[in-house]
């Protein structure tokens, strides 16, 4: 494990061409000032509060050169312990999709090979600008590479359990794993809990972990109205994972009007989670979600991999509800790359719409940073460059033939650089862990072995595979 880094010892002045602080206009020939990992001042570098002193005055001064500075990118949507799935679940349906992805996650990865691809995750994310990830899981390795590596997060740790009758013993295991890794809780990384989705909850226990999250001031996440099979399983009590369900003995009924309205009717609604996907909303769920303050992700481009659709962006945006944007897992994507899912975002709904600026990229950036961080709850600490908020800080290069000219460096992020821009520094309150491409210190080494590791995993999953497991 990496030792904690200490906090750069003086105030630090980054300068580039381009500063991006979202909440306010870009600024050309700007510049950030950051002391003690806070934020203490943003603007045009020649008006920065420096006075004459340079690099060996007090303060520090680092040129980006050609380069966009930004606020760390905030992937809302993660499934960092899956990495080693990326390209492995090819051409399954969802459900036979889910059921392999289940198996194999519970029957031939170890828990140090979760740890392994979680750390080679956040190394992904890292280079490509992400600072803060929100991730759901079901063995709590991601938290703990979290820790490691010195990124902003939330874990939501999964709870199971469609058969009514195993709620008591769910919520047991649930409450068990809270009381073991809340004690793990830092500054930038905290746990949460996360019923996973209608049809493999039951009614029971989604009351019963929502009054657990109450209780317990737990952020709460939850897989919701992705498919059209959970929609007709929640609305009719039919179809595959009804059938599925029948198989095992379990009763399944019509349950709700919609899989909103059964969070709703289970008092989920109210300890505003975080709804992940959201695709088959109308407006009288958008209005309940608004209403109670829940708050959505969008992954676009997962929910275009598994044929699930397109979600009513512009409705949930127009009923003023908080929207992150989810990159998902690299089993479903199979990128992190958080500006790819802003590019598709506003493709997708100007395909939708028939109007060429129905999301435009400014729209899509400040979802992808300043909305990621106000569905997570963080937005008074990061998503903008403002004085008084952490220095999370993500730059990107603009030197090369491909990237310029740049006319409105919003555009050029979201339309330009998206799928394939590396980071040239990130720094997550203050502390940079990512310098040109590559993780800095100690990380470099733990990130190296895991994925030397984690290659002789997938080595394993496809011999596995070619025995005919799968
Ligand atoms: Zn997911």
């Amino acid at each position: 494990m990496s030792p904690p880094s200490p906090v750069l010892t003086r105030p630090t002045l980054y300068s580039a061409d381009w500063v991006l602080p979202i909440a306010a206009p870009p600024i050309r020939e700007g510049a950030v000032l950051v002391d003690d990992g806070i934020i203490v001042w943003v603007g045009p570098r020649a008006a920065a509060p420096i006075g004459e002193a340079g690099d060996s005055g007090d303060v520090a001064i680092e040129p980006l050169g050609r380069a966009v500075l930004m606020p760390g990118l905030v992937n809302a949507h993660t499934h960092l312990e899956l990495t080693t799935l990326r390209g492995f679940l090819e051409g399954f349906d969802f459900r036979e999709w889910l059921r392999t992805l289940t198996e194999v996650r519970r029957d031939l990865l170890t828990p140090d090979d979760l740890v392994d691809a979680s750390r080679v995750g956040i190394a992904e994310a890292l280079r490509h600008g992400i600072t803060t990830m929100a991730d759901t899981t079901d063995s709590a390795a991601p938290l703990q590479a979290m820790r490691e590596m010195g990124v902003r997060g939330i874990g939501y740790v999964e709870v199971f359990g469609p058969d009514p009758a195993q709620c008591g013993e769910s919520m047991q295991r649930l409450k068990a794993r809270v009381e073991a890794l809340r004690a793990l809780d830092t500054s930038l990384v905290r746990m949460g809990i996360s019923p996973h989705a209608p049809y493999t909850v039951s009614a029971a226990l989604f009351r019963a972990a929502a009054g657990l999250a109450r209780d317990e001031h737990l952020p709460m996440a939850v897989h919701i109205a992705e498919s059209a099979a959970e929609v007709s399983f929640v609305r009719d009590g039919a179809g595959p994972f009804a059938e599925r369900l029948r198989a095992r003995g379990i009763g399944v009924a019509p349950q709700a009007s919609s899989p909103i309205a059964l969070l709703d009717a289970c008092g989920v609604l109210d300890v505003r989670p975080l709804l992940i996907h959201a695709i088959r909303v109308d407006d009288a769920d958008l209005a309940r979600i608004a209403d109670a303050g829940a708050t959505i992700v969008h992954c676009p481009i997962s929910n275009a991999k598994l044929g699930h659709g397109i979600a009513p962006l512009d409705r949930m945006l127009a009923h003023g509800v908080a929207v992150g944007l989810g990159s998902d897992s690299v089993a479903s994507n199979d990128r992190m790359h958080l500006l790819d899912e802003a590019r598709q975002a506003t493709l997708m709904h100007a395909v939708r719409s028939g109007q060429p600026d129905s999301l435009d990229a400014h729209t899509a950036l400040t979802l992808a940073t300043q909305g990621g961080a106000a569905a997570l709850g963080l937005a008074d600490r990061i998503g903008t460059l403002t004085p008084g908020k952490a220095a999370d800080l993500t730059a990107f290069p603009l030197a090369c033939e491909e990237t310029g000219p740049v006319y409105d460096p919003a555009v050029t992020l979201v339309h330009v650089l998206a799928g394939r821009a590396v980071a040239s520094l990130v720094m997550v309150a203050g502390v940079v862990r990512l310098r040109d491409g590559i993780v800095t210190g100690a990380d470099r080494v733990l990130v190296e072995d895991s994925l030397r590791r984690l290659t002789a995993t997938a080595a394993r999953l496809e011999e596995w595979r070619r025995r005919g497991s799968a």
